[in-house]
């Protein structure tokens, strides 16, 4: 079974668009500089409707995570067991994701990561691995 596909509208097209181009992007307010994810019209801190769309650089960092081992969709299937992270980034926007090319247990909080844009289904998606200084810090 396919993974269901994003919902397009003039609000999130563009954030679909960046990432078959291979970028994250993001929306800061023009008024208070508040950057966040998901899209949505109006700034979640002083809902004013002036913002821009930035690239995010990629790097960010571990909050909080659960691992699934129970598939939930049949195309989640085939990924068993697999975590859903809450991770934030460099900019500050917090969003969810998948951290991949690791073992689960490998996670820490905190824990530097890198953007891995993965095609699902020819869905590019956000993941995210851990950052090779991680790996420097444990030696
Ligand atoms: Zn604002």
């Amino acid at each position: 079974m396919s993974a269901p596909q994003p919902t397009l509208s003039p609000l999130t097209q563009p954030y679909w668009e960046a990432l078959h181009a291979g970028q994250l992007t993001f929306q800061k307010c023009e008024e208070c500089d508040q950057a966040w994810l998901p899209a949505r019209e109006a700034c979640p801190n002083c809902l004013s409707i002036h913002w821009e769309r930035v690239p995010a650089a990629g790097t960010a960092k571990v909050v909080s995570w659960v691992v699934y081992h129970t598939a939930y969709a049949d195309h989640l299937a085939a990924r068993i067991p697999y975590n859903v992270a809450v991770v934030e980034l460099d900019e500050g926007p917090r969003m969810l994701t998948s951290i991949v090319g690791c073992r689960s247990d490998a996670l820490l909080v905190d824990a530097r990561i890198q953007l891995k844009i993965t095609a699902e289904d020819g869905i590019p998606l956000p993941y995210f691995v851990l950052s090779e200084v991680n790996e420097e810090v444990v030696e």
